[in-house]
């Protein structure tokens, strides 16, 4: 992708400017570009993240950029890519398929009337082979494989096997459209592009299969931002109408140059500024949610202290605005950030004044990095027990699904491909089937390693219930 590393304004030099030591990048920007080189330089660089946030070198994702200034200044960054910036376009489609795709979209759009599709799913992680059948209602025609299918069927496929299957990236765009809120339990998606208008988000999501998507709002590389076109937002709301998602199925992600707990004055207010900005563009979009990473200390305030102006900043953007619940993000303990801990993320929602536009996003990698392993079941089930206990799930408004390359506890934040990494396919058969995460975006972060829709398919493949 060509995403253009550019240092961020204000990150260069100040150690505070970025809100949090370790930015995170949501992962993969998903998106299509009207250029489309990226999702064939996504392909060819797939572990390299600081190459892929910001496609084009437009002024998104710069999570990439955000990272690579951070580095050059000496801070510790995150390098997982603001997953795949990808730009999943028709052009893209027509990139990475040959013809026989199109073929395969035909025949599939035909089967999709056909009632149900069987699919079989192979458990393939590691010792279990448990081979589950699934039916697939009308609607889901993407069939779940597992990593394993997945990588023996080459997104270029061209066997008459495939063509015979039910399953593909065109069919299953109708999937999306034909399973609306309420016949599903999950809602899984990924952060998407939204290079070229924020109107592009919606289809780029379509494009994956996406049930649920992230995207940033604005340039992640500069405080100052032009206002947000209203024929742009109105597209944006057009198409999400369109495609049938629900503002609860979309969840913004902030910019990582924000640290509203910033010990630094200026910092601190510019961040404030910065977070009204971003609500007020929520609204302006129709969306009702909008997560964030905490913040840091920077190691010279202490965690009650930033605890505290985190919590401030939240009541001074409630003020401003009038209905976007901010949702606050658990970190992975790294550097000085804040929000490790379900305690620290408890401190920031006690002090908040209007409880109900307070939630919170459970990132899966940055929860294993801080020492919850959820690669085991007992501590799986200890993660979720201090969650319920500590933060309770009346708050839980989201979940980032992200494997790790760090181990548990390792404090770093980055992001794997799923069931690349230390938390492996049956961590996330867990997340998969856990019914306290219904009905909540799930959005994947992860590097390019992987299509999007792969990922996405993999992940309902763990579901035992659709
Ligand atoms: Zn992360
Ligand atoms: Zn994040």
């Amino acid at each position: 992708m060509p995403r253009k590393k550019t240092v961020p304004e204000d990150s260069s030099g100040h150690l505070e400017t970025p809100g949090t030591d370790t930015p995170q990048p949501p992962r993969k920007t998903r998106g299509k570009s009207p250029k489309p080189p990226t999702v064939l330089d996504i392909k060819k660089e797939p572990s390299k993240p600081s190459k892929r946030s910001a496609d084009k070198g437009q002024k998104e994702e710069k999570d990439v950029g955000t990272s690579t200034a951070k580095r050059k200044a000496g801070i510790t960054v995150d390098t997982t890519p603001p997953k795949k910036a990808r730009n999943t376009t028709k052009n893209k489609e027509a990139e990475s398929k040959p013809q026989a795709e199109a073929v395969v979209s035909n025949e599939k759009k035909k089967e999709r009337k056909t009632k149900t599709t069987k699919i079989k799913v192979e458990a393939k992680d590691q010792e279990e082979k448990a081979k589950t059948e699934k039916v697939i209602g009308k609607g889901r025609k993407n069939g779940s494989k597992t990593k394993q299918e997945v990588k023996e069927e080459p997104t270029a496929s061209s066997s008459t096997e495939e063509k015979t299957k039910p399953k593909r990236r065109a069919a299953n765009k109708a999937s999306v459209l034909l399973g609306g809120p309420g016949q599903f339990k999950k809602f899984v998606g990924a952060h998407v592009s939204i290079t070229g208008g924020i109107q592009n988000a919606v289809e780029n999501a379509v494009d994956i299969n996406a049930r649920a998507f992230g995207l940033f709002l604005r340039s992640q590389r500069q405080w100052a931002c032009k206002p947000m076109e209203e024929s742009a937002a109105r597209l944006f709301r057009e198409a999400c109408q369109k495609q049938g998602f629900s503002p609860n199925q979309i969840l913004p992600h902030g910019s990582y140059l924000l640290n509203c707990g910033a010990p630094n004055p200026e910092t601190l207010r510019k961040s404030r500024e910065a977070l009204v900005d971003e609500l007020k563009r929520c609204e302006q979009l129709g969306l009702t949610m909008y997560n964030f990473h905490p913040g840091s200390s920077c190691g010279e305030i202490t965690v009650e202290e930033c605890l505290t102006r985190i919590a401030e900043s939240i009541n001074l953007a409630h003020q401003q605005t009038s209905s976007v619940t901010t949702v606050i993000e658990n970190m992975s303990c790294q550097g000085n950030t804040v929000g490790g801990k379900f305690a620290e993320l408890r401190g920031i929602i006690d002090r908040v004044e209007d409880k109900s536009r307070v939630g919170v996003c459970l990132d899966t990698c940055h929860a294993f990095a801080a020492g919850y392993d959820l690669s085991t079941q007992a501590g799986y089930d200890k993660m979720m027990q201090e969650f319920e206990e500590t933060i309770g799930f009346s708050y839980l408004r989201a979940m980032h699904i992200n494997d790790s390359k760090g181990e548990v506890g390792c404090h770093l934040d980055r992001h794997e491909n799923i069931g690349k990494g230390k938390i492996g396919i049956e961590g996330f058969r867990r997340v998969m089937n856990d019914p306290r995460l219904n009905n909540i975006p799930m959005i994947l972060e992860t590097p390019v390693g992987l299509d999007d829709d792969d990922e996405i398919r993999i992940l309902y493949s763990l579901c035992e219930d659709l």
